[in-house]
């Protein structure tokens, strides 16, 4: 392997002192900020995503609380429980843990938090702030990608990147962070999907290239130009078993032929989970701050 591989560990840690550091102020003033959870349902995945959430949080000194309900939950019963913990001045930051199980309106219980406590950043009144390139809270993944290339030393100035994937949480909204005028923007940014005809010609242009498809091995060498710095977003359970969980996770980068071309690499795990993380804990003191 010729690639830099651009671990998340370092540059999380350091996003992650800061928000102890923030966390320590907000105490001295008597505020202890408090992350709280909605998980409806079941999913393996989603239930180790809050886990490590809760992990994060008691690790930085901050209080979380996971608040469970069955998949079997009425929406009305979701909504009402995100309207509690809206009025409740201890909690800072109300997250939804999606994907909902099927039959939950997703849009309706996201547009049900108090924008000042959507840590997330999925509300549309963050993301249209950010698109306004106003002050918002950001969705965590697509920020956590600027700060983990900015680790780096990359920077996005005149680059041609190219994002695979227009997801409302990682694909759109990283193209735009990437368009955006300054720090950690300034890309020229292509946005490629589903229905992109020739996708190949236009990941080889890329010298940025995000993968963020949900599909192992979507991204292979011969979509890559030599000395690209890629990004792998996805986070792929794939049945080994050879692992004591039955799987093992991948991304959506065929990893060792790519990693041969590249310049840079984001490993799977260990890449950009660790940035998600590190930002909805800064979201959350910043929420806290605020409040
Ligand atoms: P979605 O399923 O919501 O979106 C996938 C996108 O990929 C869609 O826009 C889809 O196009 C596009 N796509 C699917 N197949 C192809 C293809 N063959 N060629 C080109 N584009 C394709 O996924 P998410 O954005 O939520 O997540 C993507 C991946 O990132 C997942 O593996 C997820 O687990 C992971 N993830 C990781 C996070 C982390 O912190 N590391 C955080 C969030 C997600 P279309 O719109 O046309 O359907």
């Amino acid at each position: 392997m010729s690639a830099k591989l651009l671990e998340g560990k370092p540059a999380s840690e350091k996003i992650l002192a800061e928000v102890a550091g923030k966390v320590a102020e907000l105490k001295a003033g008597g505020i202890r900020p408090m992350l709280a959870v909605v998980l409806v349902g079941e999913d393996p995945a989603s239930m180790s995503y809050v886990a490590g959430k809760e992990r994060a949080c008691a690790r930085l000194g901050m209080l979380s609380e996971t608040h469970r309900l069955p998949a079997s939950a009425p929406i009305g019963e979701v909504l009402g429980l995100v309207a509690g913990l809206n009025v409740r001045r201890d909690v800072h930051g109300v997250l939804v843990q999606s994907p909902l199980p099927g039959g939950l309106d997703e849009t309706a219980v996201v547009e049900a938090i108090d924008p000042r406590k959507d840590v997330d950043g999925f509300h549309p009144l963050n993301i249209g702030r950010m698109l306004a390139g106003r002050d918002a809270l950001l969705p965590c993944t697509p920020s956590g990608i600027i700060e983990l290339l900015a680790h780096y030393g990359i920077d996005p100035a005149g680059k041609h990147a190219v994002v695979v994937g227009r997801s409302n949480i990682v694909g759109r909204p990283l193209a735009n962070l990437l368009s955006r005028k300054g720090w950690g923007g300034d890309a020229t940014v292509t946005l490629c999907h589903s229905r992109t005809a020739n996708l190949a010609h236009h990941t080889r242009q890329a010298d940025i290239l995000i993968a963020a498809v949900g599909k192992p091995g979507a991204i292979t060498a011969d979509m890559v130009k030599d000395g690209a710095v890629v990004v792998d977003v996805g986070v792929n359970r794939v049945p080994d078993a050879s692992d004591r969980r039955g799987y093992r996770l991948a991304g959506d980068v065929e990893f060792s032929g790519v990693a041969a071309k590249a310049s840079a690499i984001t490993p799977v795990p260990g890449g950009v989970g660790l940035m998600t993380v590190a930002m909805l804990m800064r979201n959350t003191v910043v929420a806290a701050g605020r409040a």
